[in-house]
C-alpha cells in the first residue's frame, strides 16, 4: 500500500471542512451609510470592522462543534486540546452571544475571554475554520460595496486577514492577492512585499512546479506563494486547492526561515 502524501492528508480533512456549510441567510450586516464607509476605508479598515458580519449565536456554536469534530477525527494529536477549548467555551446566553459576535472582529483576541490557559494555535485553527464559511458568505454579500482594484494593501479588504496566495495575471501584468479566510481577491502592487512596506522581494522556483514562484522578503521574512497566470492554461484559479497543493513550497520557505503571516 502506498503511503498517502501530505497533500492527500490535507486534502482529505480540508474536504471535510468544506462540507461544513451554513444556511444561505446565515450572515447579515447593517449597510453602512456612504460617509461611514468612506471614512472607514480612508482609515484602511476592513469591511468587517466597518459593518461587522452578524450571525445567529447558536448557529455559530453548532458550526464550531462540527469543526471540532473534524479536527478530533482527522488530527487526533489535537483532540485533547480541542476538548479543553470546548469545555472552556462560555455557557451563559449573553456571554455566548458576545463571544460569537467578537469572533468576526478583525484583530480581536478572543482567547483572552476564556478563563483558562489554552493553546493559541489550536484555538486559532478551530476559530478560523469556524468563521470561514460565514466569512465566505459575508464576502459575497459585501462585494458590491468596495472596490477590489483600488484597495492595494497587504491585508484583506473584507476580513483583514493576510493573503495566502498571489496571482500574476498574464495579460494585464497585474498582481492579485487571495485571502485564505473569506476568499476575497484584491489587487496589489506588482512588486514589493505584501507583509511589510518593503518595495523589494525576490523569488525562488522549484523544479517540476514551474507554475509557482515563492516571493520572499528579507526585511520582514514574510513569503507569499504566487501562481504564474501565464502557466494556468486559461483555467480559473482555485485558491483553496492551490494552497493545499503547494504545501511543499510552504515547507521549503519555512525551512529557510521565512513565515507566511496568514492571520494578524
Ligand atoms: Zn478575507
Ligand atoms: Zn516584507
Amino acid at each position: 500500500m502506498q503511503t498517502p502524501s501530505l497533500q492527500d492528508i490535507l486534502g482529505d480533512y480540508h474536504q471535510k471542512f468544506l462540507q461544513i456549510t451554513v444556511k444561505d441567510d446565515a450572515v447579515t450586516f447593517n449597510m453602512p451609510d456612504e460617509a461611514a464607509l468612506k471614512q472607514g476605508q480612508e482609515r484602511t479598515l476592513p469591511l468587517a470592522a466597518i459593518c461587522p458580519p452578524q450571525v445567529k449565536t447558536e448557529d455559530f456554536f453548532t458550526t464550531m462543534k462540527q469543526v471540532a469534530g473534524v479536527i478530533k477525527e482527522h488530527l487526533p494529536e489535537l483532540a485533547e486540546e480541542v476538548k479543553q477549548i470546548e469545555s472552556a467555551l462560555p455557557v451563559a446566553p449573553s456571554d455566548r452571544e458576545e463571544f460569537a459576535a467578537r469572533a468576526f472582529i478583525p484583530g480581536e483576541n478572543l482567547l483572552s475571554h476564556l478563563k483558562i490557559d489554552l493553546s493559541p494555535e489550536t484555538f486559532g485553527f478551530l476559530l478560523n475554520h469556524t468563521t470561514r464559511p460565514y466569512l465566505r458568505q459575508y464576502a459575497n454579500n459585501v462585494k458590491a460595496i468596495f472596490d477590489s482594484e483600488t484597495w492595494m494593501r497587504g491585508s484583506c479588504p473584507v476580513c483583514g486577514a493576510k493573503p495566502v496566495l498571489a496571482l500574476l495575471e498574464k495579460e494585464s501584468g497585474k498582481r492579485y492577492l487571495y485571502c485564505g479566510l473569506c476568499e476575497t481577491k484584491w489587487r496589489f502592487y506588482r512588486l514589493g512585499c505584501p507583509h511589510c512596506a518593503s518595495k523589494e522581494s525576490q523569488f525562488f522556483t522549484v523544479e517540476g512546479m514551474g507554475k509557482y514562484r515563492v516571493y520572499y522578503c528579507d526585511k520582514c521574512l514574510g513569503y507569499i506563494k504566487t501562481v504564474d497566470g501565464a502557466k494556468m492554461g486559461g483555467k480559473e484559479l482555485m485558491p483553496f486547492w492551490e494552497d493545499i497543493n503547494t504545501v511543499q513550497l510552504d515547507i521549503l520557505a519555512m525551512r529557510e526561515g521565512y513565515f507566511n503571516q496568514q492571520v494578524d
